[in-house]
């Protein structure tokens, strides 16, 4: 959208960040359509900021190398887009919305994806039992898995459900170990944790542990501004330690934090802090996952009938680290491009609406057991992880399943949760955003992304419990 920037500078931007294992195909194809989409979100209504001459006014974001992300009245662009679309869903008469509902298992005859078991949940958390939708092609867009950690960003529907059910269905799986820890995620004892946004580290705030002890001089040399995987470590190390880290904004920002950061200061308000008095408590919290369901320039999964777009999917723009804003990005041009493939395949179909029986009775999730398995995920398969505590969580996560058998929901959040520790028990090396104690160097031989399905993650653990 700048003067002077490019859609081949953009991607150098997100080849780089993704530390080796990146598409490039894929990176050039992204960033060759950003500018329109943009324009297309323009013309249907999204209010982007501009300045007095009308251009975009640009945020400077990690990792970009000039400023290139467009924003809405400052942090509101994420809720502007949404509102942009869902009035455009509401509006297409060909779409039917059904609210409340959610999507629990594939329906898979000859190897061929055919449609799909869905289920109410009612207004006091019990849920129905599921009815079948048969349906020509079936795109799943159901978002990642951070919320399958027990400190996360991502809200409560985010775990991993969608991602889990394509894999219970034999799709292939890639780059499943790669899961972006959010450095300085608020820890308020809030579920989904708020966000401390990076600007604020950009303005000059501190990393500081609870007795005012300094901890990024010794870490990087940028300091408080180094990469967000290290920073996240370095927070995360304080935590270990018992340290309890901060961030300090009284110096760089004071009294400005409520009027130039609203959401923090209100997240402060809303936990007792005042952030003008004293520093903020924070940990590292998972944000995003770089992995998914492997589909290809369509949209394509490896089953045919299925389609994936946005965070589900794991079209290897991302490899081992996403560059800010590129998940939005990626949603908007997979999303769109997998309906372009769809179309022509569906041929002349009845576009009666959908009306399905939910018969009551179905099996409501355990909090407790999902409770648990947050706790294994964010202890063993977190910022730091080993072989040792790889080992451990992929037992426990196998022992609670079996607990809840079932429920679908529980079984495809386990399922994704088994194929992120198994993943990251396969690749021993560090690289990007997923750490090894046990391998701290990245290995040149294993620059490449990793392909995984369910029932390889069993025979691989058989092996494990074996050794
Ligand atoms: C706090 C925060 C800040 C972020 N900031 C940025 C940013 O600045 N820039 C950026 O690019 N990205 C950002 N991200 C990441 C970005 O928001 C996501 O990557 C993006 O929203 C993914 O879009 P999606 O459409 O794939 O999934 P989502 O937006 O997550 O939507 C998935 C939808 O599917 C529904 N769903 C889930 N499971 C089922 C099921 N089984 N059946 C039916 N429905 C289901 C969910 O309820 C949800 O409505 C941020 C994320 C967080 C949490």
């Amino acid at each position: 959208m700048a003067e002077g920037d490019s859609p081949e500078a953009h991607a150098r931007d997100t080849v780089a960040a993704g530390a080796g294992t990146v598409d490039s195909a894929i990176a050039a194809l992204v960033t060759g359509v950003a500018r329109d989409h943009i324009l297309d979100l323009t013309a249907r209504g999204t209010p982007f900021d501009r300045d007095l001459a009308g251009g975009y006014v640009l945020n400077h974001e990690a990792a970009h190398s000039q400023p290139r992300v467009v924003r809405v009245q400052g942090d509101q662009a994420g809720r502007k887009i949404m509102e942009t679309l869902i009035a455009m869903v509401r509006a297409a008469p060909s779409v039917q919305v059904m609210e409340r509902v959610v999507a629990q298992e594939l329906i898979v005859e000859g190897g061929r994806v055919c449609g799909l078991h869905l289920a109410r949940l009612a207004e006091d958390g019990s849920i129905s039992r599921a009815a079948a939708l048969r349906a020509p092609a079936v795109l799943l867009a159901g978002g990642g898995s951070g919320g399958l950690y027990a400190l996360t960003t991502n809200p409560p529907r985010i775990r991993g459900q969608v991602m889990g059910m394509a894999a219970r269905a034999g799709a292939v799986m890639a780059d499943m170990e790669f899961v972006q820890f959010h450095p300085t995620a608020m820890d308020l004892g809030l579920d989904p944790a708020p966000l401390a946004t990076e600007a604020l580290r950009g303005e000059g705030a501190r990393l500081v542990t609870a007795a005012g002890v300094h901890f990024m001089d010794g870490a990087h040399p940028l300091a408080e501004l180094a990469p967000r995987d290290i920073v996240a470590r370095a927070v995360f190390a304080q935590t270990q330690a018992g340290a309890r880290p901060m961030l300090d904004t009284r110096a760089a920002i004071g009294p400005e934090i409520n009027t130039r950061f609203p959401a923090v200061a209100e997240a402060c308000r809303r936990a007792g802090i005042d952030p003008t008095r004293a520093p903020i408590p924070i940990a590292a919290a998972a944000h995003y996952h770089m992995g998914g369901v492997a589909t290809d320039a369509q949209g394509r999964a490896s089953l045919p009938g299925l389609w994936v777009c946005g965070e589900a999917a794991s079209t290897g723009l991302h490899g081992a680290n996403r560059l800010a804003s590129n998940g939005v990005l990626e949603a908007l041009v997979f999303a769109r491009r997998a309906a372009q493939d769809i179309a022509p395949q569906l041929g002349a179909i009845p576009a009666a609406p959908v009306v399905l029986d939910f018969p009551i009775g179905g099996v409501a999730l355990e909090e407790g057991l999902v409770a648990q398995l947050r706790q294994v995920m964010t202890a063993h398969v977190g910022v730091r992880r080993t072989a040792t505590g790889l080992a451990q969580a992929i037992t426990r996560i196998r022992a609670l399943q079996a607990l809840h058998a079932p429920s679908a929901d529980f079984a495809n959040m386990c399922a994704t949760a088994l194929l992120i520790a198994t993943a990251a028990h396969n690749r021993r090396e560090s690289r990007g955003a997923h750490w090894r104690d046990d391998f701290p160097l990245p290995d040149p031989a294993l620059a490449q992304r990793s392909r995984l399905t369910l029932a390889q993650t069993g025979a691989q653990m058989t092996e494990v419990a074996q050794a």
